[in-house]
């Protein structure tokens, strides 16, 4: 393997240079290019980093790492999981690399799983290199289709009580995942009280303008529309958003509606907790006077 190249590696480290993050670029030190392909939708590069595990990188962008792969998993999918009372039908958009599963059918009431990944290049390859994220996929519970979100969501009509979207940036072909119409299909596909969390376009040192329209457009769509944060060293500035909203007006979906004991909490996450919940949403004062 050790002939491949990919223009993004030079003399032993990756460089994440994109017009998203102008004039900063994340560098990881590269031990071996895994694999690399171009799939019908996107660049696919596979390598292990001296420290940071296995990197999945879509179009040249980081999506997960091994080592801090954690913080953005458990907090896209328990935001949303634990504002929820009984989420019994979930449906996660995007999400190949099968870490959002894994923790969704950590929570014993989801009856289905359902994940739709336009790219199946993803799937087959985080199966093959990626086995702590993609144990997700080998749950009962699970079933996978192959295609678009936005397609996907056009037939669906009180179906689903969770929907998570955990797709890649909005360049590329998760574009329309950003975008108002996409929010109306998921209110329309989520039944009563139903709640969806988003990746929120990365984070208020880079995307302050693109965060507040994201936001303006869910709550054109939802009465509830909340923006909450997480750490993660490898994502641009190392802090990546979410928006978190419910269809039912009266919900605080800055509180955990269900919680678990710290023992169980211990066990099950490695970032989550009830107070990282509901300091998720607390904003430096900047982002929270522009989000107003
Ligand atoms: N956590 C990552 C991040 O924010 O960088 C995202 C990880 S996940 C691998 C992103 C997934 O979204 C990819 O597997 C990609 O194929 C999928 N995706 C992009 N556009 C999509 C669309 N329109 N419908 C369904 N999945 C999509």
């Amino acid at each position: 393997m050790a002939d491949i190249t990919h223009p993004t590696i030079q003399d032993g480290w990756f460089r994440e240079i994109s017009d998203m993050w102008p004039g900063q670029a994340m560098t990881l030190k590269v031990n071996q290019i895994i694999h690399h392909e171009k799939s019908q939708y996107q660049d696919v590069l596979i390598f292990e980093s001296s420290d940071y595990g296995m990197v999945l990188v879509l179009d040249n962008v980081i999506q997960c790492t091994e080592r801090d792969e954690f913080s953005y998993q458990e907090m896209i999918a328990h935001l949303g999981m634990f504002a929820h009372p009984n989420p019994k039908r979930v449906l996660v958009i995007g999400g190949g690399d099968g870490g959002v599963l894994r923790e969704v059918v950590k929570h014993e009431c989801v009856e289905e799983a359902v994940l739709c990944d336009i790219d199946e290049a993803v799937i087959r390859l985080s199966k093959k290199y990626l086995p702590g994220m993609s144990v997700g996929f080998q749950h009962p519970n699970v079933k996978v289709h192959v295609g678009d979100g936005f397609k996907f969501l056009e037939d669906k009509k009180d179906t689903f009580d969770v929907i998570i979207t955990d797709s890649s940036d909005p360049e590329g072909p998760a574009e329309s995942l950003f975008q108002k119409p996409y929010f109306q299909l998921l209110h329309g596909a989520l039944r009563e009280g139903g709640v969806i969390t988003t990746q929120g376009s990365e984070n208020p040192w880079l995307h302050m303008k693109l965060i507040t329209e994201l936001k303006k457009s869910c709550k054109e769509v939802f009465p509830v529309a909340e923006y909450a944060w997480t750490t993660i060293p490898t994502y641009p500035s190392g802090q990546i958003g979410f928006m978190i909203c419910c269809k039912d007006a009266s919900r605080n979906v800055k509180k955990p509606l269900r919680s678990l004991s710290p023992e169980e909490e211990d066990q099950q996450f490695k970032y989550y907790s009830k107070q990282v919940h509901e300091a998720a949403f607390v904003l430096p004062k900047f982002a929270e006077k522009a989000l107003r």
